[in-house]
């Protein structure tokens, strides 16, 4: 048995460059021209930038496999992203705007995603894009997949524990999700100009970094992420899509030591006699390694805890590498 599931998770990396550079290929051949940056500086380049991210693909596997605890590997690879984006982003305003997507520029604030349509009626790429990770991953958008969210991350990392908000907080989320979507349609009916609107939005960025700053930082739970974001709930809520569970055995003690490693707040003494973790939860993986009885796990439809966590690591890899190959403003 042992030796089958060391075959499995040897095998996780190949699968998981294997899937980026199916995901590559597509997006190359049947995308928008120059989709692959190496292409715009030499037709024909874009293959081996693809190929990079396949070898990077399987390495971020690999490393989320074998070591015993993910969280320093997925803080690291969240930034990398993040760095990767940002830097197209400043490079494209500053260099050539052969660094933007389309040559055109968008705030890069999350909230955006979703009240961006709403006020333009159009510009629906972004949320079929985040809807197809969700559908893929689950709520693992908010843990691997966003530009934003790993400041958040770095953030919780200045304090050692976490002090979790009271419950009346987990109502905010709600408001501030309802309010950026009124807003947003608001700003459409009466005619509010673009650049107007965008102003909204840089000032709605700057203080989801003030959050991370003064609120993250200081009490070590992801106060931006969990608390303000309107994309984090819908992500928490349309991630129930995907068969991605962390589930918790009945002979779990609740000695509490894997609710202090979840920054997400997704384990409190209530998740934990439920048998699931919180509805905060973003499938991150911290808090598997926390429990030296293996008495939390992925879990996928009839799979085992470690074919579910196999998979769920090879697609998210796969995903995270994707997006770094293509995902700029
Ligand atoms: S909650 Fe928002 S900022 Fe945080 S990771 Fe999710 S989309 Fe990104
Ligand atoms: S660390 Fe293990 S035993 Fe302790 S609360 Fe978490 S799942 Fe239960
Ligand atoms: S419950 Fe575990 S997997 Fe879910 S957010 Fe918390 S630490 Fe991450």
């Amino acid at each position: 048995m042992k030796t089958l599931l060391k075959q499995k998770a040897g095998s996780a990396p190949f699968i998981s460059s294997a899937v980026t550079a199916l995901l590559l290929s597509a997006a190359r051949l049947k995308g928008p021209e120059g989709i692959i940056l190496f292409d715009r500086f030499l037709p024909g380049l874009g293959w081996l930038q693809i190929f990079l991210i396949t070898v990077y693909a399987g390495t971020v596997a690999n490393l989320l496999i074998t070591k015993p605890n993910s969280r320093p590997i997925r803080l690291a690879i969240w930034c990398i992203f993040s760095i990767v984006f940002f830097s197209q982003l400043l490079a494209g305003i500053f260099i050539s705007d052969i660094f933007l997507m389309s040559g055109k520029l968008h705030i890069p604030v999350p909230a955006l995603i979703i009240a961006g349509p709403f006020y333009r009626n159009s510009s629906f790429f972004m949320p079929v894009l985040f809807l197809s990770t969700i559908i893929l991953t689950g709520s693992g958008w908010c843990s691997y997949l966003c530009y934003f969210g790993g400041w958040d991350g770095i953030a919780t990392t200045a304090k050692k524990s976490v002090q979790f908000p009271k419950k009346r907080w987990k109502l905010i989320r709600y408001i501030i999700f309802l309010l950026v979507i009124s807003t947003a349609l608001l700003f459409r009916f009466i005619n509010i100009p673009p650049e107007k609107a965008a102003l909204f939005g840089i000032a709605f960025g700057i203080a989801g970094i003030l959050i991370m700053l003064f609120i993250s930082r200081r009490n070590g739970f992801m106060a931006h992420c969990s608390y303000y974001c309107p994309i984090g709930i819908l992500s928490n809520f349309l991630g129930k899509i995907s068969p991605f569970r962390i589930k918790i055995d009945s002979d779990c003690s609740n000695c509490m030591g894997c609710s202090n490693i979840c920054k997400y707040d997704a384990l409190s003494v209530k998740d934990l006699k439920s048998g699931r973790a919180g509805f905060n939860c973003t499938l991150c993986g911290d808090c598997i390694s926390s429990c030296s009885s293996n008495l939390i796990y992925y879990k996928f439809l009839k799979l085992s805890p470690e074919s579910s966590r196999y998979l769920f690591i090879i697609l998210i890899s796969a995903v995270h590498a994707s997006f770094l190959g293509i995902a700029r403003i």
